[in-house]
């Protein structure tokens, strides 16, 4: 297939996405007309300017490095309209331009509101924009409550708190944010209130530092889903790729975020071909597409042309992240159809 065959391939996929932030989507010119609006002081008022100032291009220093550019975008969430406003050109731009089907949506109220917005009428509005986009369009979506570790405990335990009051309208719960700085350990109890009411999980792990905090997370915090977990891959003894297997333990990668982030050496040294070879269910996703400068038809063209899956291997990240996927049954039966995915023929 030529270069502009496999493009035109891909950007027709409907696509699944099991990881991207809410707070990652907020689109450069969105973020000037907040701004603008709102009297918010802002690097530049020249929209192409801000564009390059507002996404990351190129590889940075570190994960802290990255985390540090998503003020601007933080800084969007100013009012209930803007709140709105995000979300649905969330949900827009993952069904217009990527033709995403199954979109999971995450946020970390502590990040994106802190005190400025009350979390239950903010989290009220982004369950209203998903539920009337899934009326509207053939996309099934979900929403992920994060905790940010950097935020400290008492944080984790109102996070913890507001995702057990909402959640039968929620699908999720993940921990993000550094895991080098804040170990698995710290959460364990916290972690425990949530599989206590049955809400699934998915930890931010093994994007940075060694193998050693994602074989934590899989002992203490038992998640069904990793988000990264590139280290495994580091591991030469194979003991956190067996414990991935063996807890059928989905690994949502995102190439091009870890790329960036220096938790891989180069775009092609990225394991996910490696894994899916040994076994391990992986996803591809987009993490933070507007920051990043990328969405999921860049994803799947870098995993075959830089990373090496063939396109039958595609269909199994997709079919992958349709099994693995945190919505309730009925909509996951109606996921694998509008992906085109027969669930029984695959797995
Ligand atoms: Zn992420």
């Amino acid at each position: 297939m030529t270069e502009n065959g496999l493009n035109a391939y891909i950007r027709k996929l409907p696509k699944p996405e099991l990881h991207r932030h809410i707070e990652g989507c907020v689109r450069p010119g969105t973020v000037l007309d907040i701004a603008l609006r709102r009297g918010l002081d802002i690097p530049s008022t020249d929209p192409a300017e801000l564009e390059h100032m507002y996404r990351i291009y190129e590889r940075g220093e570190s994960l802290d490095g990255i985390l540090s550019r998503f003020g601007l975008a933080q800084n969007s969430f100013q009012t209930y309209e803007d709140v709105e406003r995000i979300t649905y050109e969330a949900c827009e731009d993952a069904y217009r331009k990527e033709n995403v089907r199954l979109l999971e949506l995450r946020f970390s109220p502590d990040f994106m509101l802190g005190n400025r917005l009350d979390w239950q009428k903010s989290f009220d509005i982004i369950n209203s924009v998903i539920c009337s986009f899934e009326k509207k369009y053939p996309v099934l979506c979900g929403l992920i409550i994060i905790f940010s570790r950097s935020y400290g405990i008492k944080s984790a335990e109102k996070t913890a708190d507001f995702a057990v009051e909402n959640r039968k309208n929620i699908i999720g719960f993940d921990l993000a944010d550094s895991e080098n700085l804040y170990p698995p350990a710290l959460y364990v109890k916290i972690i425990g209130r949530i599989h206590a009411a049955g809400i699934p999980l998915t930890v931010h792990s093994g994007e940075e530092g060694g193998w050693q905090n994602m074989a934590d997370t899989i002992r203490l915090l038992k998640p069904a889903r990793i988000g990264h977990g590139i280290k495994a891959a580091g591991d030469s003894s194979g003991s956190v790729v067996d414990a991935v297997k063996r807890n059928g333990i989905l690994l949502e990668t995102n190439p091009w975020s870890n790329y960036l982030t220096r938790a891989v050496d180069s775009i092609e040294a990225h394991p996910l071909a490696e894994f899916l070879r040994s076994g391990i269910k992986c996803s591809i996703g987009a993490d933070d597409p507007e920051i990043l400068n990328t969405d999921l038809n860049r994803e799947y063209s870098l995993a075959v042309e830089k990373i090496g899956l063939t396109l039958q291997e595609i269909d199994l990240c997709r079919a992958f992240a349709a099994e693995s996927c945190f919505l309730p049954e009925d909509k996951k039966q109606q996921a694998f159809i509008e992906l085109g995915l027969n669930r029984t023929g695959i797995l």
